[in-house]
């Protein structure tokens, strides 16, 4: 018998499960996982992957903790709230409180077709904690051509909805090198063989628009976090191969069926077709469904705008403050729609949230006026 791991001893009651036991506990260990959006969904997931050991986590989100997110959002608190520190963040120093043995790396970014490939290589699993359906057509398109799998996971209002993606062999691509495996038998159907086009922009229901209950979103994203642990640890029989469809305001919990893997005419997982990773690079300004903002991403990210500069030229216009990762404040000279009042929250990426205003080209040009092209 070999002796015991001390560095383990705090997974104990995790390797008495006979399907982890010590080497499954390795096996996290030495695993890397993708959290993409860290609000609700993520921060739960991400709180119980540190706890479970994974040993590397990667956190992707673009925005900062509103009080309207503590809520739900596990990870955070009103101090967060105060210092208006983005999420990313926020989790990384909540994670590390909770286990220094293991590794978060966390970006205040907006994961898109531009920036994805600085945070792909090495992972392992991707965890969906989107409020979007154009970003999880991206991490399908990731993990079909890269051969990694990928826990979709969506909640709103009081129902929740989760699938396990282990995408089949056949639309990887030839460099793709995954850690984890599986045979074309052990695959599953992706994201758009369910879903084959997104809903267009404002016709689906979101969070700020028909609210959201908590359980429904920590059950789903305990849900997701179970899949990746077997994944991990190399239980892969042990995935559930249906989606999950929860309501807990009706008590309806389903489980669908879906047909074997690929179905023939999916553009994605059988033509090898990823549009959504090969997506343009302009900049682009996109309004915040529900969220009463749009965000503009300039078209060559700029890693090192001198946010005081800004505030300096802004110091006429508004009480605008500069924080150590961003800038933020409110216009006195401007408003938004119907009078409401207008704020910026700048990034030193360049990449902007104005908030007042549901108008890309309005946005634009406050961009343009006060923050440069
Ligand atoms: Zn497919």
């Amino acid at each position: 018998m070999t002796e015991p791991d001390n560095n383990l001893h705090r997974y104990h009651r995790q390797m008495l499960l006979p399907d982890i036991g010590e080497a499954g506990q390795q096996r996290l260990r030495e695993a890397h996982a993708l959290i993409v959006g860290c609000g609700a969904l993520g921060s739960a997931i991400a709180d119980t992957l540190t706890r479970a050991g994974v040993g590397t986590i990667t956190i992707v989100d673009r925005d900062l903790v509103e009080v309207t997110n503590l809520q739900r959002q596990i990870l955070f608190d009103e101090e967060d709230v105060r210092s208006a520190i983005p999420k990313a963040e926020a989790a990384r120093r909540k994670l590390a409180a909770i286990n220094s043995t293991i590794t978060v790396n966390a970006h205040v970014d907006d994961f898109s077709a531009r920036t994805c490939a600085r945070y792909i290589d090495g992972v392992d699993v991707i965890l969906d904690g989107l409020d979007n359906f154009e970003t999880r057509y991206l991490l399908n398109d990731i993990a079909v051509s890269r051969g990694i799998g990928y826990i979709y996971g969506g909640a709103v209002g009081t129902t929740g909805m989760s699938m396990s993606i282990l995408p089949h062999p056949r639309a990887r691509s030839q460099q793709a090198s995954p850690r984890l495996e599986w045979s074309a038998k052990q695959a599953t159907p992706c994201l758009r063989c369910i879903f084959p086009d997104a809903p267009p922009p404002g016709t689906s229901p979101t969070c700020d628009t028909i609210g959201v209950l908590g359980p429904v979103v920590t059950t789903i994203a305990a849900y997701q976090s179970a899949a990746a642990i077997k994944l991990l640890t190399g239980n892969l029989d042990r995935i559930d191969r249906r989606m999950l469809s929860i309501d807990f305001w009706s008590n309806q919990l389903r489980q669908f069926e879906l047909a074997p893997a690929p179905l023939e005419d999916c553009p994605c997982c059988a033509r090898a077709m990823f549009e959504h990773l090969h997506g343009d690079a302009a900049s682009r300004a996109v309004s915040l469904c529900g969220r009463d903002a749009v965000q503009i991403t300039p078209a060559t990210a700029n890693g090192s705008m001198d946010l005081n500069a800004v505030a300096g030229r802004l110091h006429a216009h508004g009480n605008f403050t500069v924080t150590p990762f961003l800038l933020r404040g409110q216009f006195a000279t401007e408003t938004g729609e119907n009078g409401a009042a207008l704020e910026l929250t700048l990034f030193s990426d360049g990449r902007a949230i104005i908030k007042g205003t549901t108008e890309p080209d309005f946005a634009r040009t406050i961009y343009a006026r006060y923050v440069g092209t």
